[in-house]
């Protein structure tokens, strides 16, 4: 399995928005961890998910948790490959 497998992004964004479990939500799209952890940054990156999203799920999704991290600082929530908040500069 190739980390940059080809993944349907509404797809992964609809499965990502409803909360859906990790495991299947990996399955599903054919990605790794390191799979779904890059793709995530692609759509943050692209705008497919929105930080007003992030947001939201960041509280109520393990999903995200998993894969993200919020800045103490300013809240924005950056994927975990980020390590410097892209809106501060707070170090992780
Ligand atoms: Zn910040």
């Amino acid at each position: 399995m190739e980390d940059t497998a080809y993944f349907d992004t509404k797809a992964l964004v609809a499965d990502i928005l409803a909360g859906k479990d990790l495991a299947a939500v990996m399955k599903r799209h054919k990605l790794s961890e390191r799979g779904l952890d890059k793709a995530l940054a692609t759509l943050i990156e692209s705008g497919d998910l929105s930080q007003a999203d992030l947001t939201r799920l960041f509280s109520s999704s393990q999903l995200i948790r998993s894969l993200t991290w919020e800045c103490p600082v300013c809240r924005k929530v950056l994927p975990v490959a980020i390590d410097t908040c892209t809106r501060c500069g707070n170090a992780r």
